[in-house]
C-alpha cells in the first residue's frame, strides 16, 4: 500500500484482508470480451485442457445474489442493469473462490470490468495476471448468440444488452488497453464458431505452458 489509489482503496475497502491468499501466488489468466463474447464456453474448454479452475464472476456474483444475503438484492438490480457490481463485493467473493480452489492456475472470468476493479485487485489480491485473453467479437455477433441462447437470464434481453454494450465500450475496453500497453493481451478472433475459436486458444496456452528445462527438452 502507499500510491494514492492504494489509499483510496484501503479507505473504501478495509474489510478486505488483503494478500491473504497466505503464501500461494497462482498463475492467474484473466479473460475478457464483450458479453456473449464465448469467455464461458472457451474457459470451460480450457479448464478442461489444460487443468485451470474457471472462477466465472458473474455466476459468482448471481449465487451470491441467489443466497439471500444482504447484497442479494443489490447485485440482482445491478445485473438486470447491466451495471458493474461495486468491486469490493466481488473481489471479496472472488478471494473467497480463489482460496477455496486449491489449484495453482486460475482462469478469472469476466473481471476485471473496470479500472477500479483492476487496481483493486493488485492492491488487495497482489497478483499479476500472467496475461489476459482477449475474445474479440462484434456487437451483432455477440447480440445474436445473447438472444438466442436461451438460459434463462434476466440480463439477455435487448435493453439490458445494450447497457451491457456500452459498459464493455466504457469501462472494460480501457483495461483491456492497460493491459495491451504491458504486452500482455492475447486476442483472438472469437466471431467464429467455438471450435474454431479453441483452435486458436489452443495455441495460446500451448505456448504458456511449455517450458524448456535446462537440458533443452520441452516440458509441457
Ligand atoms: N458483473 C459485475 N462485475 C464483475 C462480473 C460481473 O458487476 O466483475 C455483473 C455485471 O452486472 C454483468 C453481469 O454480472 O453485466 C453478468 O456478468 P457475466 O460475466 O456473467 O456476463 P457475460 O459478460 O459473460 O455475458
Ligand atoms: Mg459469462
Amino acid at each position: 500500500m502507499g500510491s494514492v489509489i492504494d489509499v483510496a482503496i484501503e479507505e473504501k475497502m478495509p474489510c478486505l484482508q488483503e494478500g491473504s491468499l497466505t503464501g500461494r501466488k497462482p498463475t492467474v489468466v484473466f479473460v475478457l470480451g464483450g458479453p456473449g463474447s464465448g469467455k464461458g464456453t472457451q474457459c470451460a474448454n480450457i479448464a478442461q485442457h489444460f487443468g485451470f479452475t474457471h472462477l466465472n464472476t458473474g455466476d459468482l456474483l448471481r449465487a451470491e445474489s441467489r443466497s439471500g444475503s444482504e447484497n442479494g438484492t443489490m447485485i440482482q438490480n445491478m445485473i438486470k442493469e447491466g451495471k458493474i457490481v461495486p468491486t469490493e463485493v466481488t473481489i471479496k467473493l472472488l478471494q473467497k473462490a480463489m482460496q477455496e480452489s486449491g489449484n495453482d492456475k486460475l482462469l478469472i472470468d469476466g473481471f476485471p470490468r473496470d479500472d477500479g476493479s483492476r487496481a483493486a485487485f493488485e492492491a488487495v489480491i497482489k497478483i499479476e495476471p500472467e496475461f489476459v485473453l482477449f475474445l474479440d467479437c462484434s456487437e451483432e455477433e455477440m447480440k445474436t448468440r445473447l438472444l438466442n441462447r436461451n438460459q434463462g437470464r434476466e440480463d439477455d434481453n435487448i435493453d439490458t444488452i445494450r447497457k451491457r454494450f456500452k459498459v464493455f465500450r466504457e469501462s472494460t475496453l480501457p483495461v483491456i488497453e492497460y493491459y495491451n500497453s504491458k504486452g500482455k493481451v492475447r486476442k483472438i478472433d472469437a466471431g467464429k464458431p467455438a471450435q474454431e475459436v479453441f483452435e486458436a486458444v489452443k495455441i495460446i496456452f500451448t505456448s504458456k505452458s511449455e517450458k524448456v528445462n535446462r537440458c533443452g527438452c520441452i516440458i509441457l
